[in-house]
């Protein structure tokens, strides 16, 4: 819900709201949001802005104008928008899928922890939020995805985000840099909005296939995601999903590759994905396979001076890389 419409500038929960063109300040133009320096609108759908950069972005804003209860553009999840049967094969199709990986890592919740112990009341920006609530009722979280959702406060695109330098203490995104067409541009983005010595924890796939279609852009070897994050000193960092979860990805997809008749491939879908929480399994006691490692996960903070270089990121190869720690250490 945007916050009371005052002489300006607009905050949404108590967050300060920037032009995701210009990084301006927003402000109150009847039902919608305007910039005060490029002039662009802005519409709040159901209490929600749409602050996306229009001219930039994969998304475009006219796509978030229809009635009430339309949840965006599915942007790969048909599924949530057909009916019946289909809908709850997709459901349970998803829920199968989501079965935890037995290897025990740092969260999100572990990554805001550590961040409050060191920051009363952090300013948390989570990317990609989809259903998830994050954080206790004392955190100030704000959730942002490209799609409307029960817990997402504004619909903003990583590569533009839509708040001024220096906003937040912490930026979440889980599973969602796989998904962005330029993810080295919204790891930028992460580093603008945070403000000084602030914090970033990621999850990203490594050797997961392709899932959303079109928006599913790249995958990240451990070193490349370090890479990724360069601006930022490590705390700790590891794999998120091992060679089981990898094993149940590739057993489902050889199945479905051995005929292209639709049939076949929801059989093939449900065939894999019945294989999938017996083989997670496998995560923990393979977990020195981290070349082969389904994910990588980072929580670091922000540098001061020149980014980490590539000659130190493979000088320190292998003793950074592999398995991670189960709890983030003390802050
Ligand atoms: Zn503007």
């Amino acid at each position: 819900m945007i916050d009371e419409v005052t002489a300006e500038p607009a905050t949404l929960r108590g967050f300060l709201l920037a032009c995701p063109k210009d990084r301006r300040p927003l402000e109150a133009a009847g039902t919608s949001l305007r910039c005060c320096g490029c002039g662009a609108i802005f519409p709040v759908v159901g209490g929600v802005p749409v602050l996306i950069n229009d001219e930039r972005s994969a998304f475009a804003i006219a796509d978030y104008s229809e009635g009430a209860g339309y949840e965006g553009p599915s942007y790969g999840r048909e599924g949530d928008r057909s009916g019946g049967l289909r809908r709850l094969y997709h459901r349970a199709a998803r829920r199968l899928g989501d079965a935890g990986s037995s290897i025990r890592h740092p969260d999100a919740d572990d990554a805001i922890a550590y961040v409050a112990a060191l920051r009363p009341r952090p300013r948390v920006l989570v990317i990609g939020s989809g259903g998830l609530r994050l954080g206790g009722p004392e955190d100030r979280v704000l959730n942002t995805d490209v799609a409307f959702g029960p817990a997402v406060d504004a619909v903003a695109d990583a590569h533009d985000l839509p708040f001024p330098d220096g906003s937040f203490d912490l930026v979440i995104a889980v599973a969602v840099l796989e998904h962005v067409a330029d993810p080295w541009r919204c790891a930028q983005e992460f580093r603008r909005v945070l403000d000084r010595g602030g914090f970033v924890y990621a999850v990203t796939p490594f050797l997961q296939p392709v899932h959303m279609g079109a928006y599913d852009f790249t995958r990240f070897t451990p070193i490349g995601h370090r890479r990724l994050f360069r601006q930022f000193d490590e705390i700790a960092a590891g794999i998120a999903m091992g060679v089981g979860s990898v094993a149940a990805w590739t057993f489902g997809s050889a199945l479905q590759a051995m005929s292209g008749r639709r049939r076949w491939r929801m059989a093939a879908r449900v065939m894999g994905l019945l294989s999938t929480p017996m083989l997670r399994l496998l995560d923990r006691p393979l977990r020195h396979g981290a070349d082969a490692a389904g994910g990588c996960w980072f929580f670091g903070s922000l540098r001061e001076g020149a980014p980490v270089s590539d000659r130190e990121l493979v000088r320190d190869y292998r003793d950074r890389f592999g398995l991670g720690p189960e709890r983030l250490p003390p802050p």
